[in-house]
């Protein structure tokens, strides 16, 4: 009647229990289940009065038998329950862990009561299993990572000690496999240098010193080490979040830098080579031209001579083809001189305005012959005398001209001049205008190349090699300028030059514009 009343003040109590996490079973005296919360219930996934107050603690054993709770093996269910009943109150039983059927993994204490009863506790321990996977997860990913990895790397304590290391980092700081293991000394990883083998004594002490000194001094990081074994290594140091330790990362450049050093002298020679046979045409040309002086001097003495008619057209024929060979030439010499980076842009006083009547003048002619007008452009601005190249200068507007003449059939070409100037220099714009043929949109940056020519009727037809506005381009861009294209084709082309040019005279130079 007693423990019937008690049993009932401990049901309140179980329900007081039914709020905790943990599972919690309560038996009397006399082992017969007092009460339990709902908790308990939930781990071994009870059915409603499965279990009940008032049930032996056999009862209770049979029924949890099913769930997991008891290791029946061999012996049978029957001699299992009651190897649990006669050691149930031994100290041997008072905690265990067990995976239940339902996969849960319970920890369970269970602890003497004042009045003689037992109180279970138990206590789900399947998250904290899992973080502790996961972590063991983790751990080997770690391990195969470093063990996979090509580079060397090693995670350092402040202290200098090898907290861990792959193999790789191993062979790249010349110690043997397996020498050493996790959690050495610098000092102790030191003695197993095999790189060092070859050293005296003192010699190595010095080496082990100097490897140590990088690895302690905490304001270095990179050093590229030349091993005594002939390999070249790239060391990183990088400390890692927290301060004191750090990460050791070691790669192997040896053939990274063998491979860069044999491109570089590929380079070199190549180099050596174009320039070696760009001055094989710079003289080959100056040779042709100096034996095809010789050539037309003479004919220039024949065609003044009394010569027959015939005889004379033919030596009038010598000439012309000699003067266009002589041409020729030259622009081959020009490009191989400006290849050669011997040509130097010179810097002279000039009058720019006299530089432009001079080529005018020197395509009159031509341009009379086909029919076209000659135009200039631009307000005539009072320029004082510049600083350049005017012989360049001039090959360069007398090279627009005649092509502007040589690819326009009817209409005009016209030659412009804009400037602007500055305190110490004048901004020029030059522009060669004409109503010719025209340069399609997707050849207008070829045509600055070498030998090109645009592939149309027209342009083969009229001579020349392509080489007249590579040059000009170069020399422009020699002065520090740059020259560009716009052409409606068929409407004709216009190119402009911008340049900006010093003034001969500090003092002509104008006050800066307001
Ligand atoms: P080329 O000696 O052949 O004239 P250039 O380098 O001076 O060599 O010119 C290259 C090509 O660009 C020419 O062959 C021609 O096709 C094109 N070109 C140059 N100037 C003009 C122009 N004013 N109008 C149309 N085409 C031009």
């Amino acid at each position: 009647m007693d423990q019937h009343v008690e049993g009932r003040n401990l049901v309140t109590l179980g329900e007081v229990f039914d709020d905790l996490s943990d599972g919690i079973m309560l038996f009397d005296a006399d082992l017969r289940v007092v009460a339990f919360n709902r908790a308990y219930a939930r781990l071994f996934e009870l059915d409603a009065d499965e279990i009940k107050a008032g049930d032996t603690l056999e009862n209770v054993l049979r029924t949890l038998t099913g769930r997991g709770m008891l290791d029946t093996g061999s012996r049978g269910v029957d001699a299992e329950v009651a190897r649990r009943l006669a050691g149930w109150r031994t100290p041997e039983n008072r905690v265990e862990t067990r995976r239940l059927r339902n996969g849960r993994l319970i920890r369970i204490t269970r602890r003497d009561l004042p009045d003689g009863g037992m109180i279970s506790i138990h206590v789900e321990l399947t998250e904290a299993d899992e973080r502790e996977r996961e972590l063991e997860r983790q751990r080997a990913l770690m391990a195969s990572i470093l063990a996979n990895i090509t580079d060397g790397v090693a995670l350092v304590d402040a202290s200098c000690r090898f907290i861990a290391f792959n193999d790789r980092f191993l062979d790249l700081m010349g110690v043997p496999r397996g020498a050493v293991h996790w959690g050495v000394h610098f000092s102790e990883l030191a003695r197993h240098f095999a790189d060092l083998d070859g050293l005296s004594e003192a010699g190595r002490k010095t080496e082990i010193d100097r490897r140590y000194r990088f690895l302690s001094d905490p304001s270095r990081s990179r050093v590229v080490r030349n091993m005594f074994d002939g390999r070249t290594v790239d060391v990183n140091k990088a400390m890692l979040p927290g301060g004191g330790a750090s990460v050791l990362t070691l790669r192997d450049v040896t053939t990274d830098l063998r491979r860069r050093r044999e491109v570089e002298d590929a380079r070199r020679e190549a180099e050596e080579a174009s320039r070696r046979k760009s001055s094989f045409v710079a003289r080959l040309s100056h040779e042709m031209r100096n034996a095809l002086n010789g050539i037309l001097g003479v004919s220039a003495l024949l065609e003044r001579a009394e010569l027959g008619e015939r005889e004379q057209a033919q030596v009038g024929l010598i000439s012309t083809s000699g003067r266009m060979l002589l041409r020729l030439i030259d622009d081959a010499l020009d490009v191989s001189r400006i290849t050669a980076e011997t040509s130097d842009i010179k810097v002279e006083p000039f009058s720019l305005p006299e530089l432009l009547d001079e080529c005018i003048a020197m395509v009159e002619q031509p341009a009379r012959e086909k029919g076209l007008e000659l135009r200039r452009e631009g307000a005539a601005v009072p320029l004082p005398a510049l600083l350049g190249d005017a012989v360049r200068l001039k090959q360069i507007v007398l090279n627009l001209l005649t092509n502007a003449i040589k690819f326009t059939e009817r209409g005009t070409v016209t030659l412009g001049l804009a400037t602007e100037l500055g305190p110490n220099a004048a901004y020029l714009s030059l522009w060669v205008a004409d109503t010719g043929i025209g340069i399609p949109a997707d050849q207008r940056e070829a045509i600055f190349g070498e030998f090109y020519q645009i592939r149309d009727g027209a342009a083969g037809r009229v001579g020349g090699v392509g080489l007249g506005l590579a040059i000009s381009a170069r020399l422009i861009q020699a002065m520090g300028g740059a020259i560009r294209v716009e052409s409606e084709a068929p409407h004709g082309s216009r190119f402009t030059i911008a340049l900006r040019l010093p003034f001969a005279d500090e003092d002509n130079g104008d006050t800066p514009q307001s």
